[in-house]
């Protein structure tokens, strides 16, 4: 997708603050930070939302639950507590449409709710 943000992080084309990288998955620190610790996570293969996976993604989006639980250990963040949460479209104020998890730490975070 030569207009989404994220899949020009992943070529290179736009700078990032990377946490973690392997061949299927890339994990970056967010330009806006909304909590201490506000990681991004997200597959490499360009996928609009989680509503638009298809089930050959699933395998790709456990391995990304995992790397979020890989990389809230690393941060040290296990015992206090963080949060990993994706946004899908406008209800839920999705604004990059390339798939992308959130992993928030550092604080006590707000609750879930409107
Ligand atoms: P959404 O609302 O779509 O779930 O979240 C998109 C997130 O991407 C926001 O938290 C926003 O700050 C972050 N973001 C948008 N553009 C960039 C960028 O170019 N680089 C990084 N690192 N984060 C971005
Ligand atoms: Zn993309």
């Amino acid at each position: 997708m030569s207009d989404c943000i994220f899949c020009k992080i992943v070529a290179g084309d736009l700078p990032s603050k990377k946490v973690y990288e392997d061949d299927q998955i890339l994990a970056f620190h967010d330009i806006q930070p909304a909590s201490p610790i506000h990681v991004l996570i997200i597959p490499k293969k360009h996928i609009a939302s989680l509503a638009e996976a298809g089930d050959e993604d699933w395998v790709l989006i456990g391995h990304i639950q995992g790397a979020a639980a890989q990389i809230a250990r690393e941060l040290e963040v296990e015992q206090s507590g963080y949060r990993v949460v994706t946004n899908i479209g406008a209800n839920a104020g999705q604004i990059v449409h390339h798939l992308h998890y959130h992993l928030m730490a550092g604080a006590r975070l707000s609750p879930l709710g409107v």
